[in-house]
């Protein structure tokens, strides 16, 4: 079943472009992954997809009903982690999750005390004292406490140290097993790439790529790292190099036959060759400015 679906959608800002005739696909239980670049539309895609702004045009639909018309009840069910929380500075951690609960008529108490626990996070405290960090492990709680079966989480890991951000990302896949489906958005790739089954890359508020992430990891180019000496210069196909005194480094996308006898001809001491990183194949697409899908 499909979770999520967008057509077409489209929302403008007065002339700023949001995004633009997005249409975009998570199916259940799917750890998806939104990539883009900051401005690129990720917010946007989400505040749409949950109602809190309507689209210019097109349509998004969650849990198979429609979001314009049935927004409320979809929400019941979503877990929402917005890039910037914002909350009442002189209520306690406690009695915010408690008021979050409360709007859901539901009763999150074991819950929430075993997910602070494991964010390291004293409910006891007022919001107003706390750390950036310690406000994200808070909407963090508040987003999951009711263990929705849809989270849909925009940048979450920004302000959380290495330590927490290993938990959160735990908890995320326990959920993701137990079969919520999850939609994370991030500029952080390699988030995307250890968590994520399936991503789309937007840019510019359209979406230039939309496969596994194993997929999007495959394109025809390797990077190559040579240590020695070899004359490259007559070599097409050559991106994104790196020379230092003893070795060079490239992505290659030109014909291997070629590499290996200008190779054979040099002084060569070692000789890597890789899949390229998800970063250097996000770069890629920005840089040769990817179809439209
Ligand atoms: P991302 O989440 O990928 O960083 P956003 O969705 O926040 O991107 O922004 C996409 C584009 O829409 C940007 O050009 C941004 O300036 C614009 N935008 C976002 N929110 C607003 C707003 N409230 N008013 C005007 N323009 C906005």
């Amino acid at each position: 079943m499909e979770i999520i679906k967008t057509t077409r959608l489209t929302k403008y800002y007065g002339k700023t472009r949001g995004i633009l005739g997005l249409n975009l696909t998570v199916a259940q239980g799917e750890f998806f992954g939104f990539i883009g670049p900051n401005g690129a539309g990720k917010s946007t895609t989400i505040r749409t997809l949950l109602g809190l702004i309507s689209p210019t045009s097109g349509r998004a639909r969650v849990f198979g009903k429609d979001v314009a018309k049935e927004r409320t009840s979809i929400l019941q069910d979503i877990g929402y982690l917005p890039s910037e929380a914002m909350f009442y500075p002189g209520m306690k951690v406690k009695e915010l999750l408690k008021l979050s609960a409360d709007l859901r008529k539901r009763d999150c108490g074991g819950e929430a005390n075993l997910l602070c626990e494991r964010l390291r996070l004293d409910p006891s405290r007022r919001i107003g004292d706390l750390s950036f960090g310690n406000r994200k492990k808070a909407a963090i709680v508040c987003a999951l406490q009711h263990r929705p079966s849809l989270l849909v989480l925009d940048e979450p890991t920004s302000g959380l140290d290495p330590l927490m951000q290993k938990e959160f990302f735990d908890i995320l896949r326990e959920r993701n097993r137990e079969g919520a489906t999850i939609l994370l958005s991030s500029h952080i790739l390699s988030e995307i790439q250890r968590s994520c089954t399936r991503a789309a890359i937007i840019r510019d508020g359209r979406i230039i790529a939309c496969d596994s992430v194993e997929v999007l990891s495959k394109t025809s180019a390797k990077r190559v790292t040579v240590h020695g000496a070899a004359d490259l210069s007559r070599l097409s196909g050559i991106r994104d190099k790196k020379e230092s005194k003893e070795s060079v480094s490239f992505l290659y996308s030109g014909d291997m036959g070629r590499l290996l006898r200008a190779l054979a001809s040099g002084q060569v001491h070692d000789l890597t060759v890789t899949e390229p990183d998800l970063e250097e194949i996000f770069l890629h697409y920005y840089e040769k400015g990817g179809e439209t899908v």
